[in-house]
């Protein structure tokens, strides 16, 4: 195995003192600090063997008994470690570019910043076939060109009727070269009509090392700017070569798109450059692709998901890695992505609670993507109809720049009218407002479509006896089991368990089990039952869990095939429902009251977002809120479609309350299937934080609301500072003792720097 590096780690002075060191002067050898997947946070050493070796370079190492690829982070001539002890790299990966310096710096901040193993942090920014002990596939895709007969031929010399085949010259003829799939998007008759072109010798199939990913057509021109979009495209068109970040707030529907693109537009005049455009969401990438494409038929546009597959995430990391795609467009794991080119940032929905990773390496996409335009030089643009309060508190202090567009783009879409209607429970039939049942009667007259919103799916969040009260739990965590009718199942939305629907109460014997509250499933059944002659279509993970369901069901909204949307906020954001023209919000009132200081900026920003999807042609559009609490001071600016009087106000209780942004926070959470050594785990990181001297607030370890999950006990302490610095200097000391701790062995734990949820 190798040994550590770290200077800092304890668990280094722990194995100094067992094994005294000298010094030892390797002059003869390379030693290589590498990078592994292990959950230490320090560096590996190696020799290099003989072979030449570049910083950022994967190689293949022994570690124990295994054997691991790495990434090299460092070059020296001497190790801490003996001479005999440090074992060489079996092999280089050289047919492999190494990950640039620009990357591998951003990587290591990111790891230093959110406390994460340097690594795993490495490691997992990585596509998946560059994290396998073997060198990554050399892909050969075959693709077709124009050769020079052909080109200098000419279209016209093909026969008129050869309508295809005129085609594909023409689509040929606009670029280096095309692969199978581009010349299927011409024509599904594509091969019979290449034949004769090969024959004679017009075209000629070559090896593609990377892909086209389009075939060219015309670009078509964007609509004149008003003047607010004007003013921030030149406004940030102003700071392309200098880093700066700019908010772009604006409600939906006023444009941002458009200014993205025209943007996209300036920075990509020059040659060679490269922009990266975040979205919170998968379902969100096809849309922006489209738009983009046909803006810029002619710019290699790549994306980056999780949810493709191994080889097509590499082709397009590498595409952008060599700066061969000049756009690039992809959810939080894009912002590692080598961009050598890179001169410009797009965040869309900047304020998304998708951007921070839950897992691993707790990350900000878009916190990280800041700090990528300031290490390059450029910059960024985060856009949000409904800004996160931190970027918004940045903004008003004078840290970013603000801009604003103040109405929506299409001169005739007014906003729509937003009413809130009383939902106490005496006034509900089914879970329904009489106000909202006629409502959606109305629009079914008319011919409109409707979408009612619940944030919830499944049929109910309870099956509750009617004789004992007893409620149906998840064993593994403390949470109540959602109703699925439809699979006759009880299922955890937590932890996955499922269990099928009990025949009577396993309690007191009462058959007569009641599934109370509402999920979409219910929504949807109750619709049918009213509106009979209603086309209803769910839109929530249950019906969208096969590849390529979303986008089939879109494309029914569109073609005016459904009358009553259902669905999750899913269906919030960023699609453009033009005869949508009612939306319906069905629960909104336990968000208002939660315990997270975070829920209520949360619920505003849910609630612009699904209010946006009314109303964004020619036709008004009309959102009713169900709620118990109308006079709430959330509904009032929602109501006014004023973010900034919601703003703040919120930023005022967040002030006067100490919490963020007006102070930084972690999170140490702790996790066993018993709860005793998460308390012991706890208990010792608490004390060891008041041995360190530091202007931080701990506070006592607590239970979070979801106090089991998966068969685990939680708890997690609070640390809380008035600056990052400060509180980045307490986490690098009080981490590296809390990894030492005997109890730390026992429980699972994590550190979660700048936590969305507490
Ligand atoms: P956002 O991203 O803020 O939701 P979009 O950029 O998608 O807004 O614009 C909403 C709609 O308005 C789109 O159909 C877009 O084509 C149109 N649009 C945007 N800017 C203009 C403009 N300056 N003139 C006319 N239409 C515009
Ligand atoms: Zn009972
Ligand atoms: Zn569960």
């Amino acid at each position: 195995m190798g040994f550590q590096c770290d200077a800092e780690s304890k668990r280094k002075r722990y194995f100094n003192e067992f094994c005294p060191l000298t010094l030892l002067d390797l002059d003869t050898m390379t030693i290589l600090r590498v990078a592994l997947d292990v959950p230490l946070d320090t560096l590996f050493d190696y020799h290099d063997g003989g072979h030449s070796v570049e910083v950022g370079q994967r190689v293949l190492v022994p570690f124990g008994r295994r054997r691991l690829a790495g990434i090299v982070l460092e070059k020296t001539d001497h190790s801490q470690f003996p001479q005999d002890r440090i074992k060489p790299v079996l092999e280089v990966f050289q047919s492999e570019p190494p990950l640039s310096q620009e990357i591998l710096q951003i990587l290591r901040f990111a790891a230093s910043y959110y406390h994460a193993p340097i690594g795993q942090a490495i490691v997992s920014a990585l596509p998946a076939p560059l994290r396998a002990p073997r060198p990554a596939p050399h892909e050969r895709r075959l693709g077709y060109r124009l050769t020079a007969t052909g080109r200098a031929a000419g279209v016209e010399a093909l026969p008129r009727q050869a309508v295809l085949q005129r085609k594909l010259w023409l689509a040929l003829a606009q670029a280096e070269a095309l692969e199978a799939s581009a010349l299927a998007a011409i024509s599904a008759g594509w091969r019979a009509a290449v034949k004769p072109l090969l024959a004679k010798q017009w075209v000629e199939s070559v090896v593609l090392d990377t892909a086209e990913a389009f075939a060219p057509s015309q670009p078509t021109p964007g609509p004149v700017l008003n003047p607010e979009q004007q003013q921030a495209v030149d406004a940030v068109a102003a700071c392309l070569g200098r880093f700066q970040v700019a908010l772009l707030h604006g409600i939906t529907g006023s444009g941002k798109t458009e200014v993205y693109m025209r943007l996209l537009q300036t920075a990509l005049r020059e040659s060679p450059a490269q922009v990266l455009v975040l979205v919170p969401e998968i379902n969100l990438t096809p849309q922006l692709e489209h738009r983009f494409h046909s803006r810029f038929p002619h710019e290699r546009m790549v994306s980056l998901h999780s949810q493709m597959n191994d080889g097509e995430r590499l082709r397009n990391w590498r595409l952008a890695e060599s700066g061969r795609a000049r756009i690039v467009i992809g959810t939080r794991l894009a912002v590692f992505t080598p961009m050598p080119h890179l001169k410009l940032i797009v965040v869309d929905e900047e304020h998304d609670a998708s951007y921070k990773q839950q897992d691993g390496m707790r990350y900000s996409a878009r916190d990280i993507a800041i700090l990528r335009a300031k290490q390059a030089g450029i910059p960024i643009l985060l856009g949000s109809a409904t800004p996160s309060l931190e970027s918004w508190h940045n903004a008003r202090c004078g840290r970013y720049m603000l801009l604003t567009l103040g109405s929506r783009a299409i001169a005739t879409a007014r906003l729509p009218e937003i009413h809130t209607i009383p939902a106490a429970a005496g006034l509900l039939r089914d879970g329904f407002s009489p106000l909202l049942l006629e409502a959606l009667r109305q629009r079914l007259a008319r011919g409109e479509q409707s979408l009612l919103f619940i944030n919830r799916r499944g049929y109910a969040p309870v099956l509750l006896c009617s004789s004992c009260a007893w409620t149906a739990p998840c064993t593994r965590c403390s949470a109540h089991l959602v109703v699925h009718l439809r699979d006759k199942r009880l299922c955890c939305h937590h932890c996955g368990h499922e269990q099928r629907i009990p025949l009577q109460c396993p309690r007191c014997g009462n058959p007569d089990l009641r599934p109370t509250g509402q999920g979409t499933q219910r929504v949807e059944a109750t619709l049918a039952r009213l509106f009979p002659q209603a086309r209803i279509l769910r839109v929530d993970r249950d019906s969208t869990r096969r590849k390529g369901a979303m986008a089939g069901m879109m494309s029914d909204v569109h073609g005016g095939h459904v009358d009553i949307l259902v669905g999750t906020q899913m269906l919030a954001k960023g699609h453009d429902f033009p005869n949508l023209t009612l939306v319906g919000v069905l629960d909104t009132d336990s968000a208002l009251f939660s315990a997270d200081f975070r829920a209520a900026e949360r619920l505003f920003a849910q609630l612009m977002q699904v209010a946006g999807r009314a109303g964004r042609a020619e036709k008004p559009g009309q959102v009713l809120i169900q709620t118990a609490f109308p006079d709430h001071v959330l509904f009032h600016a929602l109501k006014r479609h004023d973010f900034t009087e919601f703003a703040a106000s919120q930023l005022e209780e967040r002030r006067m309350a100490g919490l963020p942004p007006y102070c930084f926070q972690a999170v140490l959470r702790a996790e066993a299937a018993r709860l005793a050594p998460v308390q012991e785990f706890l208990q010792e990181a608490v004390q060891l934080a008041h041995t360190i001297a530091g202007r931080v607030t701990v506070y006592d370890p607590v239970r979070p609301t979801l106090q089991r999950l998966k068969g685990l006990e939680r708890a997690q302490l609070l640390v809380q500072a008035e600056s990052r610095k400060a509180l980045q200097k307490f986490l690098d000391q009080w981490m590296n003792e809390v990894r030492t701790l005997p109890s730390a062995g026992k429980v699972r734990w994590s550190l979660d720097v700048d936590p969305l949820e507490i």
